[in-house]
């Protein structure tokens, strides 16, 4: 597991270095701000043997350091960006990931093919504020599934009842440079109306409240 880190981390500085992955360019800075920010989710839900869909996975956070630490995930990375996605798919083989699926598309394509509804858990840092990510997911969870959404402010409200969820608890951690995070849990309730998501520039212009 520390050798799968060690070489994520110099794929990333390597492909960092041709194209935008991180801002962060210091190794020590990766550790903590990437891999071990991400890996604090292994505190927020149990992930053993779970369907995850990491949306807007980018360099491969928080979704990479999670299947890393826990193998038994099934994981998918979904990213609107075809370099990340070639990187992320680099990287997947590189360290002998199984069944890890990385996948190009928008979540709100994404949401009305096969894949709707069929995850457990939801992960998504920096992607968008809650109410915009709130419709991106919801539909994408089976219900009892999870949004484990990474937020650097916790009392944001969302349309949770109208997307078929409703809002669990949050989860407040310190990172070992003394950085206080959040993560806000969206537990999905019911099936949610085959209406949403909506097309991402309706999603902006009018985000339900
Ligand atoms: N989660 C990563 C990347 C954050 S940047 C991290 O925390 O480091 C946000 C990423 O989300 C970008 O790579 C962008 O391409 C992707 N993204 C934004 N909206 C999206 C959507 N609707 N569907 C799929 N990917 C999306």
């Amino acid at each position: 597991m520390d050798e799968q880190f060690d070489l994520y981390l110099s794929l990333l500085l390597e492909a960092n270095a041709v194209m935008n992955l991180t801002a962060i360019r210091e190794p020590e800075e990766i550790r903590v701000r990437h891999f071990e920010d991400s890996l604090k989710l292994l505190g927020c839900a149990d992930f053993r043997n779970r369907r995850v869909l990491d949306l807007g996975s980018g360099a491969g956070f928080p979704g990479l350091p999670l299947k890393i630490a826990e193998p038994s995930i099934a994981l998918t990375l979904l990213d609107g960006t075809g370099k990340k996605v070639e990187f992320l798919r680099r990287v997947a083989d590189a360290l002998g990931l199984r069944d890890v699926a990385c996948v190009h598309g928008r979540a709100e394509e994404y949401a009305h093919g096969p894949a709707r509804e069929s995850f457990d858990i939801v992960t998504a840092r920096g992607v968008a504020s809650l109410p915009l990510l709130c419709e991106l997911a919801l539909p994408l969870l089976k219900p009892g599934g999870v949004l484990l959404a990474m937020k650097s402010t916790a009392f944001e409200s969302a349309p949770y009842r109208l997307l078929g969820g409703e809002r669990g608890e949050d989860y407040i951690y310190e990172l070992s440079d003394g950085t206080l995070h959040n993560v806000i849990t969206v537990l999905k309730i019911t099936f949610t109306n085959k209406i949403y998501p909506r097309p991402w520039a309706q999603i902006k212009r009018k985000p339900l409240v």
